[in-house]
């Protein structure tokens, strides 16, 4: 895929100035960090970009990016895949992150490893059967392994609702709000992530709310993360940080930071 030698230079210095930012960010031990905790990983969120974008990104060594709308994201996966960019050797890992309607679950489990937004028990469901569906298709030799098939299963995080200042409701996601499910239905959505056939729980996902300081809210993160890992000790992902908060997520102990308009440059509001 053709892209522009310029633009191409410049994501991967914006890229790599963000990997020196969380090294920089991992050295903090005044939050949940110790000595031993690994560096966190970095998503770049390619949203509202262009699939050359993705592409220029991968040649300069990124593998895992992350996109917020289906009928974007499944476009730009596909158009990398024709072009044989990403190779079954070494793949190019698509994370889905944004609000999702169980409707399109269908699509999802076709090109995302993961899904970091789960927050209600009916887009379990939906990813479940999306998964089980995809899988006995390609086993039919009707159609492609899902995205997640090499890794066993499709990495599901629940996204967390850190905002005290409203009332979480199941499924408030899909009526177009701020995702996130409320701390005590965390442990009954682990359950049915770990119950539910080619679904694994990986962790837990949060934005931090709108206008306040995100250091508690992180930690708030943290707290559950630890509360989820006693009866789950798999899942221990804590997808946390975004460009203009990654080291407030750092110090509470994410492991992944998902980091958009510091490397791809901005975009028009609400993208
Ligand atoms: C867009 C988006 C990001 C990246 O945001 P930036 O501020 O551009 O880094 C991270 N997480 C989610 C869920 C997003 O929708």
């Amino acid at each position: 895929m053709q892209y522009n030698q310029q633009r191409a230079e410049e994501l991967t210095r914006r890229w790599r100035a963000v990997q020196e930012t969380i090294a920089e960010a991992a050295t903090d031990h005044s939050g949940a960090r110790t000595e031993t905790s690994a560096v966190p990983e970095l998503m770049v969120v390619t949203k509202f970009f262009p699939a050359s974008d993705v592409a220029a990104l991968y040649d300069a060594g990124v593998r895992r990016v992350g996109e917020n709308r289906d009928q974007e994201a499944s476009v730009k996966a596909s158009q990398l895949r024709e072009e044989h960019l990403d190779t079954e050797a070494d793949p190019l890992c698509w994370s889905f992150i944004g609000q999702l309607q169980s409707n399109k679950a269908k699509s999802v489990v076709k090109y995302a490893t993961e899904v970091h937004s789960v927050d209600r028990a009916s887009l379990v469901k939906s990813l479940a059967k999306a998964y089980a569906n995809q899988l006995s298709r390609y086993e039919a030799e009707e159609a492609p392994a899902p995205a997640a098939h090499a890794r066993g299963a499709l990495d599901c995080l629940i996204q967390v609702n850190l905002d005290q200042n409203t009332t979480p409701s199941a499924g408030h996601a899909a009526e177009g709000q701020r995702g996130g499910t409320s701390m005590d239905e965390v442990m009954q959505l682990a359950e049915l992530i770990e119950g539910a056939d080619g679904l694994r729980c990986a962790g837990v996902m949060a934005v931090a709310p709108l206008g306040q300081d995100p250091d508690p809210a992180f930690e708030r993160l943290f707290d559950i993360s630890q509360h989820l890992r006693q009866e789950h000790p798999e899942a221990d992902q804590i997808s946390a940080g975004m460009s203009g908060d990654l080291e407030s997520a750092i110090r509470w102990g994410s492991t992944v930071v998902r980091v958009g308009s510091q490397i791809m440059g901005s975009r028009p509001q609400n993208v």
